[in-house]
């Protein structure tokens, strides 16, 4: 069939972002300061530089400068694999038989295959630019560590990726990705570190747990002369690199005369989301436009919709700046059957703000209506989406029938953020009925939520 608005719109070069925005400029309440985990007080920037590269360090204390330029390199690499299209989900709104348009913003498409590439390659240059030897960081399921390993070999900085244990040794491909783009990984904890002398001798056998890979990747960025840490997610800095996924679906809807009304991304630290929506809800701010956001949680995880608003550790080790945002507490662990990903306890400080604020909304949906999603859209879409992904998908597909209900023609925008290749281990579970729905009870959640630092 002709249709007006192409399924796939690509912005061409010249229409891609040249700046990063940085909401915070427009927000009337800003994100409360970082705080130093042991006195207390606000960090200042010479003493976040001990850990982060200058000009990131930056950026995560600026709010006040609403643009920030992408530099030229920078530009030049996202040229190799942005713009990423938005797709109008045509067969998917036909089989669903709604009024609904649905558009998704696919960041899948380059060999990281997530949207993590978007802030790796910012963090490498600014890095590299420095004058740094390479950085040291932790990666979980592996997405993060794979972009930093890209942007690291683009930028020829060494790259130390410690990952978790049990996730080291159950997806050797992802390790395997990594070792090619020259990153040394090790498996957290490790022997190298004190951190992870001290975890190995308290609990022989550990599998390791994200908040001590970043005590071990933090330890070993100071101590090592011309190495500093960065992160995936969760800080300002990163959802900054991210608005270039809110930026370039705003310039491709526009460019058709859409408008959305509900936008919609799945919530792990908060980095896609808080990108996604950046322009959006400026002009919800500044009262230029309205729209819906949701942010989608897992329900085994639910930081925003069941945590607390308040300051607590980013780490289990307590080494990193304190962050006032919605937490389940820094002890808090998900259900080891928990295999749809976005499992960190707390939420970037931003989307933490914007959601106490009342101008964005949060649901958290079970993982198994959140692999049926997904499959329901593998097949009728045809990509293979990642799990963490699946939550904005089963969500979008709510909105849509609720649409189907009213009769409203409502445009739907959301992120799918990545692919699912490597997560075929969860997808087995979900096909074998080997797939549980664990539901955190209001016991467990105080309890994790007991030990917040007392600020
Ligand atoms: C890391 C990741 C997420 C969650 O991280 P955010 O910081 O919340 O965006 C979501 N989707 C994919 C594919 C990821 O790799």
């Amino acid at each position: 069939m002709e249709r007006k608005i192409p399924y796939k719109i690509y912005l061409s070069e010249s229409e891609m972002p040249k700046y990063w925005y940085n909401l915070r400029a427009d927000m009337v309440n800003k994100p409360a300061p970082l705080l130093d985990p042991e006195t207390k007080k606000p960090l200042s920037a010479k003493e976040l530089s001990k850990v982060f590269c200058d000009e990131l360090v930056k950026q995560e204390l600026d709010e006040t400068t609403p643009y920030f330029e992408i530099p030229e390199e920078i530009r030049d690499f996202y040229k190799m694999y942005r713009p990423s299209p938005l797709i109008r989900a045509y067969c998917l709104e036909e089989k669903l038989q709604t009024p609904a348009k649905i558009y998704y913003k696919f960041e899948g498409n380059n060999t990281s295959g997530s949207h993590k590439l978007n802030s790796a390659i910012a963090q490498a240059y600014y890095a590299k630019k420095q004058g740094l030897k390479g950085v040291t960081t932790e990666t979980g399921a592996g997405q993060w560590g794979t972009a930093l390993s890209m942007a690291c070999a683009y930028f020829g900085l060494d790259c130390k990726v410690f990952m978790v244990k049990c996730s080291y040794e159950q997806k050797p491909f992802r390790r395997e990705v990594m070792r090619t783009y020259g990153a040394s990984v090790t498996p957290s904890p490790s022997s190298l570190t004190k951190v992870g002398q001290k975890i190995l001798e308290l609990h022989p056998g550990t599998t390791g747990s994200l908040g001590c890979a970043i005590s071990e990747a933090v330890e070993t960025a100071t101590n090592l002369n011309g190495y500093r840490y960065v992160l995936g997610s969760v800080l300002n800095q990163v959802t900054l690199h991210q608005s270039v996924i809110g930026l370039e679906t705003k310039t491709a809807l526009e460019k058709y005369g859409e408008k959305a009304d509900i936008i919609i991304g799945c919530a792990g630290g908060g980095s896609n989301l808080g990108g996604l929506i950046a322009p959006f809800m400026g002009e919800k701010i500044k009262g230029e436009k309205d729209y819906r956001f949701i942010a989608v949680e897992p329900s085994s995880c639910p930081s925003l919709t069941r945590g607390k608003y308040a300051y607590d550790y980013c780490d289990t080790g307590m080494i990193c700046p304190l962050t006032k945002m919605y937490t389940l507490g820094s002890g808090y662990i998900p259900a080891a059957t928990h295999a749809g990903g976005l499992r960190y306890h707390g939420m970037n400080s931003v989307v933490s703000q914007l959601y106490a604020d009342g101008l964005m909304e949060a649901v958290s949906v079970k993982q198994t209506e959140v692999f049926e999603a997904a499959e329901y859209f593998a097949r009728i879409e045809g990509i293979l989406p990642a799990p963490e992904s699946s939550h904005a998908i089963k969500v979008a597909i709510d909105e849509a029938l609720k649409c189907k209900e009213s009769g409203e023609s409502k445009t739907i925008v959301f992120g799918l953020t990545g692919t699912g290749y490597f997560d075929m281990y969860a997808y087995e579970k979900f096909h074998d009925g080997k797939m549980d729905d664990y539901i955190p009870t209001d016991a467990e959640i105080e309890n994790a939520l007991s030990k917040l630092p007392n600020v």
